[in-house]
């Protein structure tokens, strides 16, 4: 077998990939990124949906740390930078819709006693909650998950009320099988500074943010973030192979290999945005998390009564509300002005995502035309407003699956083992989500990291 050798191989072509092999290509390196499916961008594509051209997965960045707006301003998107409605959004409890309180993260509030937080936990909620500004630090400092660590210093209602269905939203998990450290690292790390107490954590997190909304997104779709990057690697001299599944990696005498399906790439400099853990020394017991299966079903309504966005940007849902199966609605035309233009009047896009942690997406309907009906369910009860079969345009469904790494104690442990032997191994680099953990923010600061230690 005749081997090809190249500077640096770039395993997985998500937005991780795409940008350690874009800074790589800058840098001179010959670079290949090879990418399992048929086009690159993970979890950030498109779909086309009634003519217009959508996010089928991530679409907005968070703003905290501005490495994504540096990286949008250096790709030439600065201008397409956009922020979303200030309509704010809605939380589905048991007792009915709320407007979810703004300022928060992970739904944990910074003002425990602010109107909008006792508006959705109620007084008493609020009360117990402001137990965390007061509490010693030694309150919750046993806590191995999330949800035993809001519980302690905050209480069940904000538990119940706000974190979780704000993480099982996000991260299609339940706090109770996540650890703030793996889920929040910049939480976790104010956490001493604010005597542990969470919501002066959340305040001093809120305030290093910079000014403005706590998310963006771009005019036109997150997904142009996957266009700008393949064809700025591609002006790079970068090459973007597709169908290219890595099986396994090995160490040689003066790099690496990676095994594909036909044949094999040698490389000094191999970067791994992707979970290949085949060949690498003393990791056949690790066992990461494998993610949580999400399923989006998208709806294209004329229904000029949703101009009103009744339920502001969409709605996240807490767990056991009855006749309910989506974890939380997007209503994307009223979320973002650019998608309300491209739609035109009276025409309106909502996305229904299924699968919270724990909650097995097979037991959904197999048939696109019954889920498509159990959406249009879900979606009349959390806008309180029965929509009409016939005003239904068009629908379509995207299946993730191994998209979002749920951030346990365990799948902690388990990227601490692998980065530990990484370490070791000269000429490796990992990145990704899959070490660096859910969203864009995370995965753009963790792959310019990787490639300024690889160039
Ligand atoms: C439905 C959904 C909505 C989201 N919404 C948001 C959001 O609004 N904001 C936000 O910040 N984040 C969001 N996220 C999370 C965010 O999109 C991801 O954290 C981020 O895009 C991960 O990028 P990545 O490159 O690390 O991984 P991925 O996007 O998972 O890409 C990994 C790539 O590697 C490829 N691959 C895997 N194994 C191999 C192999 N052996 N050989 C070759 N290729 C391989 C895969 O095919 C994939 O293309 C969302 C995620 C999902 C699934």
């Amino acid at each position: 077998m005749s081997l090809e050798h190249v500077d640096a191989v770039v395993v997985g072509g998500g937005i991780s990939g795409l940008v350690a092999a874009r800074d790589l290509a800058r840098a001179g390196h010959r670079t290949v990124l090879l990418e399992g499916r048929d086009a690159p961008g993970g979890s950030v594509r498109s779909h086309t949906v009634a003519g217009l051209v959508l996010d089928a997965g991530a679409d907005s960045f968070a703003t905290r740390s501005g490495t994504v707006a540096a990286l949008l301003d250096d790709l030439g998107l600065h201008d397409q930078i956009c922020t979303p409605s200030p309509t704010g959004a809605w939380v589905e409890l048991t007792t009915g819709p709320h407007p979810l309180p703004r300022t928060g993260v992970l739904g944990l509030p910074a003002h425990p006693f602010s109107a909008d937080v006792r508006g959705t936990i109620g007084l008493w909620g609020s009360v117990r909650a402001s137990f965390d500004l007061v509490a010693p630090a030694r309150v919750g400092a046993d806590a191995n998950t999330l949800g035993s660590l809001v519980q302690a210093r905050m209480g069940r209602r904000v538990v119940d009320r706000l974190v979780r269905p704000v993480v099982g939203g996000i991260h299609a998990a339940d706090p109770d099988t996540i650890a703030l450290d793996a889920v929040a690292p910049h939480l976790a790390a104010a956490l001493p500074g604010a005597h542990g107490s969470l919501a002066r954590a959340v305040g001093t997190v809120s305030a290093s943010a910079p000014a403005g909304s706590a998310v963006c997104g771009l005019d036109g779709g997150i997904h142009g973030l996957t266009d700008a990057l393949v064809a700025d690697l591609r002006a790079h001299a970068g090459e973007i192979r597709t169908r290219q599944r890595a099986s396994a990696v090995h160490r040689t005498a003066d790099g690496w290999r990676v095994d594909l399906v036909n044949g094999a790439l040698v490389a000094e400099h191999l970067v791994l945005a992707a979970p290949v853990l085949t060949g690498l020394p003393g990791l056949s017991e690790v066992t990461l998390d494998q993610g949580a299966p999400v399923v989006l079903v998208t709806l294209v309504l004329d229904d000029p009564r949703l101009d009103a966005a009744p339920r502001g940007t969409g709605v996240l849902v807490a767990p056991g509300v009855e006749g309910v199966r989506a974890k939380a609605l997007t209503h994307a035309t009223a979320k973002w002005p650019w998608l309300a233009r491209a739609a035109g009047p009276g025409r309106h896009v909502l996305r229904l995502s299924y699968g919270r942690g724990g909650e097995q997406t097979a037991a959904l309907p197999e048939d696109h035309g019954q889920l498509v009906e159990l959406a249009m369910a879900d979606a009349s009860h959390l806008l309180g407003l029965p929509l009409d079969a016939e005003r239904l345009v068009a629908a379509d469904v995207v299946r993730w699956t191994q998209a979002l790494p749920r951030p346990s104690a365990a799948h902690r442990d388990a990227v601490a083992q692998v980065r530990a032997v990484a370490a070791d191994l000269p000429g490796l680099t990992i990145t990704g989500a899959w070490v660096a953990g859910t969203g864009l923010a995370a995965v753009v600061e963790d792959a310019r990291g990787a490639a300024a230690r690889v160039a």
